[in-house]
């Protein structure tokens, strides 16, 4: 290939290898510049369990699950909550056009290209508790059969097919400092050559410049991901108003590639940012006991069973119930003026409703090895992966009683000093509450309402039973840090991807897709998301960059 591409694309993560694969499928030549190495190739999807947001699927319908359209919309607009007029424009338009997406050709393109599903559909984010707020109304969680590794593949294939025919040209230890403007359009990237690096997938590499580079082309796409590994950025931007005090502890769910640098180098180009208080990161974070990055942590995707406390040891109220509603949940911790919070459990419900988030910690299903997912979920026993964060984990304290169990739970606590009877007393109201059909205890309630969904009943949720029976042992408590992950807001764009001046034109030459331009439109999900939407954010974004330019490029 000859050193003039036709685009330059900033981050070979999934939203740049989905806009490259539609570039070269229209006969386009690209330079993908990345400032990892090779082996980092996929960025933050490799590492990802790989679920995907679907609406009305033939998984789903087979699960007897009735999803729609009108259905998914009201679901999202009610997570959403668009309220600014600027800011929102385009992002409106963006969350009609991806949930379309979701419910017509997402399914048959991933599919295409050789993409598939297991059976059962998971039941993820399920809200606030009102029909017209936040969360899922059905299970819409389909997990990709291969996990993150899998996502990344097809579209890796086809890209790693086009470099081999010349259309493609990897830059890798290529950091983008400056957007290159010329008569108000977008030709090219300058930047620093890293020393080349031989480290493994996710582990943080060195910045020591041994060059610089210019890159010219007739557009330029930005694909580079989040902020979720700058601290100093999260702190910058965190919403007091809305979610209570920065955490003073964050973990990083994130590799330390996803530093947000670019957004501030777009900005200076003259693109515009929005939405940047809007963030999506979890309460539920471990630290990871065998790290690949640092501050390396790990999210538990909860079942509905485990209790919930705070740090003070109080119960949280209703609808913070594991795996509900993300944000209601953070704010009601950080309330306490604490930034961490307690799951108390036992080891029935550790077996059946804890999943790892990420694709080494599911090998299983990340191997595609159906009998190794026979064993490890439908036997006696959590999943290996779990058993280790349990065995070697900091955040576990496993025990016979609750006395013992709160007396180790006070060796980690990084607040208050825990009242054990406390504790007992409202485990032991909860219990009561089992003996019967009914109930007041909202939380049980909801679990009655989650085993009513087979994916639910087969693998996700227990028989409600008394925490405190024996035969359910040993107890366990989790103390929950706050784990750092997505970005919702960034490169405001209009339909086609493309960035915008602050007066609102496109801004030519100037494309943006995937996490950095808040998964399309500069903030697709609004305030909040109904997950697996992420991915399928970078898909569509990359995708709608990739055939806008080939578009306009012909
Ligand atoms: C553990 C984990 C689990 C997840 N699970 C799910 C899930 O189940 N479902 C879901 O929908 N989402 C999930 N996500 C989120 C999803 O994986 C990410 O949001 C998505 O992959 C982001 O892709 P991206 O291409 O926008 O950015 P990235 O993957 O971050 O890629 C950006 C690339 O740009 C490069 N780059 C950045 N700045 C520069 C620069 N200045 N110069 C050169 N290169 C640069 C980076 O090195 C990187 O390679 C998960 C994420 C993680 C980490």
């Amino acid at each position: 290939m000859s050193d003039e591409a036709d685009v330059i694309v900033v981050g070979a993560g999934l939203a740049g290898l989905v806009a490259t694969y539609e570039l070269t499928r229209a006969g386009r030549r690209v330079v993908v510049v990345d400032q990892e190495n090779r082996a980092n190739l996929g960025g933050q999807a490799f590492w990802s369990l790989g679920g995907l947001f679907l609406v009305d699927s033939p998984e789903q319908r087979r699960n007897g699950i009735k999803d729609s359209y009108a259905l998914a919309l009201q679901d999202w607009m009610g997570s959403a909550g668009f309220d600014r007029d600027d800011e929102d424009h385009w992002a409106r338009q963006w969350a009609e056009a991806y949930v379309r997406f979701a419910a017509t050709r997402k399914r048959q393109y991933l599919h295409d290209l050789g993409l598939r599903f297991t059976p059962l559909v998971g039941w993820a984010e399920r809200g606030g508790g009102v029909a017209d707020g936040h969360g899922n109304s059905v299970p819409r969680f389909h997990l990709t059969w291969g996990t993150g590794p899998e996502v990344v593949r097809v579209f890796a294939e086809p890209v790693l097919d086009a470099e081999r025919r010349g259309l493609v040209r990897f830059a890798f230890r290529h950091q983008v400092d400056e957007l290159i403007v010329e008569n108000d359009a977008a030709v090219g990237v300058r930047g620093t050559v890293l020393e080349p690096s031989d480290l493994d997938r996710g582990k943080a590499s060195s910045r020591v410049a041994v060059d610089s580079f210019e890159l010219r082309a007739k557009a330029v796409i930005v694909t580079s991901g989040g902020i979720g590994h700058n601290h100093d950025l999260i702190r910058a931007n965190w919403p007091v108003g809305r979610l209570g005090p920065c955490p003073e502890t964050m973990i990083a769910g994130v590799p330390a590639h996803v530093d947000g640098r670019m957004l501030a180098i777009s900005e200076q180009a003259g693109a515009t940012l929005v939405n940047r208080d809007r963030m999506w990161h979890y309460t539920e974070g471990l630290h990871n006991w065998d790290p690949i990055w640092p501050d390396h942590a790990i999210r538990i995707i909860p079942g509905p069973s485990s209790m919930w406390f705070d740090a003070t040891g109080k119960r949280l109220p209703a609808p913070n119930f594991p795996g509900f509603d993300t944000n209601t949940s953070m704010k009601a911790i950080l309330s306490t003026g604490h930034d961490y919070s307690w799951f108390v459990l036992n080891q029935t419900i550790l077996n059946r409703e804890f999943v790892l988030s990420g694709s080494e910690q599911n090998p299983d299903v990340t191997g595609k090895d159906i009998r190794k997912v026979l064993a490890s979920r439908g036997g006696k026993g959590a999943p290996a992966p779990i058993e280790a964060f349990k065995n070697h984990g900091v955040d576990f304290v496993v025990a016979r009683t609750v006395d013992e169990l709160v007396a180790g739970m006070n060796k980690i606590a990084r607040g208050p000093e825990l009242d054990a009877s406390l504790i007992e007393r409202q485990i032991v109201a909860r219990d009561r509450e089992v003996a019967n059909g009914f109930s007041k205890d909202l939380q049980l309630m909801a679990i009655a309402n989650a085993r009513r969904s087979l994916g639910d009943r087969l693998v996700r949720t227990t028989k409600p039973h008394r925490l405190l029976d024996p035969e359910h042992g040993p107890l366990i408590a989790v103390r929950l840090n706050i784990l750092t992950r997505k970005t919702l807001g960034g490169i405001q764009t209009n339909l086609d991807s493309q960035a915008l001046h602050a007066d609102g034109t496109p801004f030519a030459g100037l494309y943006a897709a995937g996490e950095v331009a808040g998964f399309g439109g500069g903030g697709v999900h609004g305030y909040n998301a109904l997950e697996g939407t992420f991915l399928g954010g970078c898909i569509f974004s990359g995708l709608t960059a990739g055939r806008a330019l080939a578009r306009t490029l012909s």
